[in-house]
């Protein structure tokens, strides 16, 4: 009896794997042809400077839409790209999107999310750079994201490669700070721009003392380093107001504004300000 159940639970356990196995050659297959059946977006995602909530920059982030099963979360199908060849169509994709979005923009940044696997690629550097060139975009209005991982496995190629960006002008952003392997290490070691707090953290204030306390001490870190911070996840006031007296040079979240479509982005892009968040007046009633 006991090995009946027993061989009966193995066969639910491989019969889960073999769904698990189908669904992703069907992401991996789908995702193929996401771009020639032109299912794949881009929406962006403001990010505020921390005292008064001006629109500095936005996060560049892909959509999928497909026909059979609706819209896929990159968090799901970033990764099934990412182990194939798949993630260099894709992140070809965003990046011309995205300067391109870039180019409508008065003055903004836009912040562009790059897969450890991107990153590692041979003559990565001199790529974006010949894309952003031939786009006639400043580096400097470019924020590249890259994760832990993708410094993680070989650093002192990784150092190289962010000194060259460095170099010529991009801002290095490293994402979900907090989250990686020997955070302490990366932020030593590599030319780095701005930390991204990862949303874990921030997802915890005020509830959880321990987050308070992380979150107090990457903005002390950052500031004595010299870099720049993003909050990210951001979704109450209670935050923002948490996160002003920290000393968070930058907020990014549901609470400004979700990502929006590229149309929604430049207008927000010329209003500069969300509202109902405004500026001080500073100068005559207009
Ligand atoms: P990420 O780079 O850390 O992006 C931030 C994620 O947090 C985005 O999810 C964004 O929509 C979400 N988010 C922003 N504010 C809030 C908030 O207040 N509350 C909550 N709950 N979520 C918030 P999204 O767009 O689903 O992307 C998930 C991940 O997929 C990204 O994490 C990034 O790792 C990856 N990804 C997205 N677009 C790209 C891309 O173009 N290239 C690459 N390589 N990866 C991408
Ligand atoms: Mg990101
Ligand atoms: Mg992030
Ligand atoms: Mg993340």
């Amino acid at each position: 009896e006991a090995k009946r159940q027993g061989r009966g639970r193995a066969c639910a356990f491989d019969a889960r794997l073999d769904e698990d196995v189908r669904l992703r050659r069907r992401i991996e297959t789908g995702l193929s042809q996401a771009i020639a059946r032109d299912e794949l977006s881009m929406v962006y995602q403001p990010i505020v400077t921390g005292a008064r909530h001006e629109i500095v920059g936005f996060e560049a982030l892909l959509r999928w839409q497909t026909e059979d099963h609706g819209p896929i979360s990159p968090a799901v199908f970033v990764p099934i790209a990412e182990e194939t060849n798949l993630i260099h169509e894709l992140g070809d994709w965003v990046l011309e999107r995205s300067l391109a979005a870039l180019a409508t923009w008065p003055g903004q940044y836009v912040s562009v999310n790059f897969s450890p696997r991107q990153f590692r690629r041979p003559h990565f550097v001199d790529d974006i750079a010949q894309k952003v060139a031939a786009a006639g975009i400043a580096p400097e209005r470019v924020q590249i994201e890259i994760t832990e991982t993708a410094i993680f496995d070989d650093a002192d190629r990784a150092a190289e490669t962010l000194d060259r960006l460095r170099a010529l002008g991009f801002r290095i952003a490293l994402d979900d700070f907090g989250t990686g392997y020997s955070s302490l290490y990366n932020i030593r070691t590599f030319a780095l721009d701005v930390l991204k707090i990862d949303r874990s953290f921030i997802d915890g204030m005020p509830r959880e003392r321990e987050s308070m306390a992380i979150v107090r001490s990457i903005i002390h870190l950052a500031q004595s380093l010299g870099l720049g911070v993003i909050a990210e996840g951001v979704e109450t006031r209670a935050q923002v107001d948490l996160l002003r007296v920290a000393g968070a040079s930058h907020l990014q979240g549901y609470h400004f504004s979700r990502p929006v479509t590229p149309e929604a982005a430049l207008d927000l892009a010329h209003r500069r300000w969300l509202s109902p968040v405004r500026p001080v007046a500073t100068g005559t009633q207009g």
